[in-house]
């Protein structure tokens, strides 16, 4: 389900997941819009949602800024670390007296964010609601070269985001792409966010364009999109078993140290906030 119900209807036990994009407005180029990165992680979001349906998944509104510093100035909105972190640790504080969820999912495909793997352990620590961040960077790179889209050193703005755009949105699409747009610095992707880290993307593109865009595919594109959702679920399935298992053991060492009912009244550990358990099918 998705934000446009009443909170009414938002009590559900059967609830196990909620899936909060995290966007990114920056800067990609000449051809394509600066919401690409917000439009594509809302998209996985969606897709990731309707592949959950019988854990009833609740996709929130997708957070439209993040941390790209690296793209600053023209089209690019950047939050500091801290300010992304405080509205992430509110986020979940909030969901925490919802009292229905158990897994918050992050989904995120700004390569910038890596700071949220982090993050999301700190919130599972912090606000006791088992946090993840999927596609995982390492997993959008392997599912990018996986898609044969190109062999080009496509980092942004390239062949692959492109290809994104002309299968879901190809109104977006400004201008003719030509090869004359190609843009591949002499930078091998392995250290391509530490040059964006530390100098920004200007200092070895001119155009904002890292990559291959004239090699866009749409076709390729959507099965990239499809692939990806398809990992993104076998990993969410995986992870809401261990939540489950956890849950058990922490349930049965509880039983076992406590034999007198009694002695529940001052029980302060955090328990799941979902108080029936159901087991996810396994694909
Ligand atoms: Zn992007």
């Amino acid at each position: 389900m998705y934000a446009d119900q009443p909170a009414t209807q938002m009590a559900s036990s059967q609830r196990r997941l909620i899936i909060l994009p995290i966007g990114s407005c920056e800067q990609h180029g000449p051809h394509l819009p600066i919401d690409t990165d917000l439009r594509i992680a809302t998209l996985l979001a969606a897709k990731l949602t309707d592949a959950l349906r019988e854990n009833e998944p609740l996709q929130l509104p997708a957070i439209p800024f993040s941390c790209s510093w690296e793209h600053k100035g023209l089209g690019t909105i950047a939050l500091n670390v801290s300010t992304l972190a405080a509205v992430l640790h509110d986020t979940a504080r909030s969901l925490q007296t919802w009292h229905t969820p158990v897994l918050l999912i992050l989904v995120n495909w700004h390569g910038g964010n890596d700071l949220l793997g982090a993050l999301a352990t700190e919130i599972t620590a912090a606000e006791g609601i088992p946090t993840a961040v999927i596609p995982a960077v390492s997993q959008v790179g392997k599912a990018w070269d996986e898609s044969g889209i190109t062999t080009a050193k496509d980092i942004h703005a390239g062949a692959v985001e492109t290809s994104i755009i002309q299968a879901f949105w190809p109104k977006l699409i400004t201008g003719a792409i030509s090869a004359r747009d190609h843009c591949e610095p002499q930078i091998a992707p392995a250290k391509a966010q530490a040059v964006m880290q530390s100098l920004g993307i200007r200092a070895v593109t001119s155009s904002g364009i890292w990559g291959a865009p004239e090699q866009a595919d749409k076709a390729k594109g959507k099965r990239l999109i499809a692939a990806l959702v398809e990992k993104m679920r076998g990993q969410v399935i995986k992870l809401l078993e261990l939540v489950d298992e956890q849950a058990t053991r922490e349930e049965e060492s509880e039983d076992h140290a406590r034999p007198d009912d009694s002695r529940n009244l001052g029980d302060t550990t955090p328990r799941p906030a979902n108080g029936e358990r159901h087991h996810a099918s396994v694909s």
